[in-house]
């Protein structure tokens, strides 16, 4: 199994149609598609069909930021996986710290979120990652199994095809972001977790997200343990994310 390298850009509220449009003109226009990394965006629900239709032929994939776990029904304000697969979304980030703290979304939510992710047939990229308090207490490790949880009783075959993204919540908007070191050595326990559960060792891809920038994305890529990049604020500038998608990776 080859591992590509993943650059998945996270809008959050940010992007309209039009936003998008313009962004995808500059960016669209410098893009090569490359056989070792995968490109994907998760914009905002109303965007989601704009940057489907202008990624169109690329390669590049588009998901959801969150998705609620019943197919269909009386959920105002909700959006389901089949309406996010019918609009031409892959994946869905399910987890992401903005939802655990600002949404109150709890460990048994994120669960269910994943298993109607994947019962749909999209890809769940599961966001995890510690608070400051937490990192300072010396609960990373801890804090970040207790969230894996979410994804106990899965079989392999799912396991496989889940993406996680380790997030420190200090690290997030903040400027300030992980070491390698401190990264690699999360990554490795989420990894190892991930093995004893039954995932393939060749086939795990754990992200890193945290004040990613085109600065600091390649030593962060350097790291065997990283095996890709969720990026939020920088990637709402087309030259900067096109900086960033082409970092080189050994
Ligand atoms: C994110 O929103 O997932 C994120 C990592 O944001 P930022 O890159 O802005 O820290």
């Amino acid at each position: 199994m080859t591992k590509r390298v993943v650059f998945a850009a996270n809008w959050k509220m940010h992007m309209g149609p039009e936003g998008a449009g313009a962004f995808c003109d500059v960016f669209l226009k410098q893009f090569e598609a490359r056989d070792d990394r995968e490109v994907w965006f998760f914009p905002p629900a109303v965007t989601l069909p704009t940057v489907v239709a202008r990624v169109k032929g690329t390669g590049i994939l588009v998901g959801a930021q969150n998705v609620f776990w019943e197919p269909k029904g009386a959920f105002t304000g909700e959006l389901s996986v089949p309406l996010t697969r019918e609009a031409g979304g892959a994946a869905a980030l399910i987890g992401h710290s903005e939802r655990r703290h600002v949404f109150s979304e709890s460990i048994e939510e994120t669960g269910r979120k994943v298993r109607a992710v994947l019962d749909g047939g999209l890809a769940p990229v599961f966001c995890v990652g510690e608070q400051l308090a937490e990192r300072e207490s010396g609960n990373t490790i801890k804090v970040v199994v207790d969230q894996l949880g979410a994804l106990n009783g899965l079989s392999s075959e799912d396991l496989d095809r889940t993406i996680i993204a380790y997030e420190p919540v200090w690290a997030i908007g903040t400027g300030k972001t992980a070491t390698p070191r401190d990264a690699s050595e999360v990554h490795t326990a989420i990894r190892a977790w991930m093995i004893q559960h039954g995932a393939d060792d060749k086939g795990v891809r754990v992200l890193y997200g945290g004040s990613v920038k085109p600065a600091n994305a390649e030593v962060l890529l350097a790291e065997a343990e990283i095996d890709g990049v969720l990026v939020g604020g920088a990637s709402l500038d087309p030259e900067s994310w096109q900086k960033i998608v082409s970092v080189e990776v050994n």
